[in-house]
This record gives C-alpha cells, sequence and structure tokens, in this order.
C-alpha cells in the first residue's frame, strides 16, 4: 500500500494511469494519488481543475476496481505559500495530508492553526512526513497525544529518503512516541513521496514493518476505515 504519491496533475512524472498500471504490476494493493493543490511551492493543482481531478481518479477507480483500491487525497502546504482562507471544504476528497505542520525551517505554520482549520474541514487529515521529534519533541508529548486524538488529526508514516536524518526515516526517530500513539484512535498511514521513480511505488515496506514493531496495527486499520469507500 502507497498512500503518498504524485501526478502530473501536480509536480509528479506519470499519470495517474501509469501510475496505477506499474502499482499493479507490482502487486501494491491499495494507493491514493495525493497532488499538491493551490501552493506556490511547486506545480500544484489550482481550484478550477479540483473537479476535473476528482473525476479523473474516480473513473480510473471504476476501470481498474478488480485489481487495486484508488484513493484520491491531495497534499496541502501549510504554510504562507497556500492561501488557507481559500481552501474548500473538500467533500469529494477521501483525505488530506499537512506538510510542514510546525516546521519552522520550511515556514509551516504551527499546529493550532490546523486546529481552527479542523473545524471547517472534516475529512481525514494526516501530519505528512513529519519531522515530530524536532517539531514537536521538546513539548509535552502526551498533550500531543491527546490533542491529535481529539481532534483526530492522524501520521503518516513516510518513507522516501528527503524525509531522513542520520540514516533513519523520521518516524524511527521517535520510538517514544510512537509507543505511547498504540493506544490512542489516532490514524497512521504509510506513504513514499513518489514524484518521479516507479520503484517508489512499492516503496512502503520499512513503514509498514515499523508498524508491526511498534504495535500500530489498529491505529493503521482506523486509518483504512476513515477513507473506506
Ligand atoms: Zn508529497
Amino acid at each position: 500500500m502507497n498512500f503518498h504519491i504524485h501526478s502530473t496533475w501536480s509536480d509528479g512524472t506519470y499519470t495517474p494511469e501509469v501510475i496505477v498500471k506499474e502499482a499493479i504490476k507490482r502487486k501494491v494493493d491499495k494507493i491514493a494519488i495525493t497532488d499538491h493543490y493551490l501552493t506556490k511551492k511547486t506545480a500544484s493543482l489550482p481550484p478550477k481543475y479540483l473537479k476535473m481531478y476528482v473525476a479523473d481518479l474516480l473513473t480510473l477507480r471504476k476501470k481498474y476496481s478488480k485489481d487495486i483500491d484508488i484513493y484520491i487525497g491531495l497534499e496541502i502546504d501549510f504554510s504562507p505559500r497556500t492561501e488557507l482562507d481559500s481552501l474548500p471544504n473538500f467533500e469529494d476528497i477521501d483525505f488530506l495530508l499537512f506538510e510542514y505542520v510546525q516546521d519552522e525551517l520550511w515556514d509551516g505554520y504551527p499546529l493550532w492553526r490546523l486546529l481552527e482549520l479542523r473545524k471547517r474541514i472534516d475529512r481525514p487529515i494526516l501530519l505528512a512526513h513529519n519531522d515530530l521529534s524536532r517539531n514537536f519533541g521538546s513539548g509535552d508529548l502526551n498533550a500531543l497525544l491527546r490533542v491529535l486524538e481529539a481532534d483526530n488529526i492522524g501520521i503518516e508514516l513516510n518513507t522516501n529518503l528527503n524525509y531522513t536524518k542520520l540514516g533513519l526515516p523520521y518516524y524511527r526517530t521517535f520510538d517514544e512516541f510512537f509507543k505511547n500513539m498504540a493506544s490512542r484512535d489516532i490514524p497512521v498511514s504509510v506513504g513514499s513521496d513518489m514524484h518521479d521513480s516507479l520503484e517508489l511505488i512499492a516503496d512502503t515496506g520499512d513503514a509498514l514493518s515499523f508498524i508491526q514493531e511498534m504495535h500500530l496495527e489498529n491505529n493503521f486499520k482506523l486509518f483504512l476505515k476513515e477513507v473506506e469507500f
């Protein structure tokens, strides 16, 4: 499974259909296309194409339903590069990834601003490739877990090399957080942030192992249930 993939709808190299076919070839069960939406950072989906994006992915979902489950996601750059006030409520989107939350290196807005936004967007929301130990490590971890659970904000385990330090993916540098997450209703997903390398379509193995190591199976099931169609 892979719930973080970019296509030609934003800054990815391949069309959704090429990605879907490749995923089937590599025996991936579930994928999400999660293109960038309305950010100045990179090529991204403008609001006027949102309906076409959803229609395109729904067509593929139907066409390939025997072989793979296709989810419709978007990635939001949670920073001044995005006009937050103009975000819709995304009723047709299965889930939203928010990148750079509380990430000062990328001018990310703090988590409390996401809690504000959460009041009017009721789709599943996850923090994408967040370096949690750097961005939240100095605070009260239990308070953070309580907030994530109360506002139903999930965590993505991202295997992309861009999100590693000292050779480890960010999630592997913060065991104390994930060990305490298992007992809470906080959704967890896995993704590789694929843009141009088809190899990365089936590259979430380490994140799936981590789910087992940290006993996060129920958190992962919770995510799957939330995005069910
Ligand atoms: Zn991404």
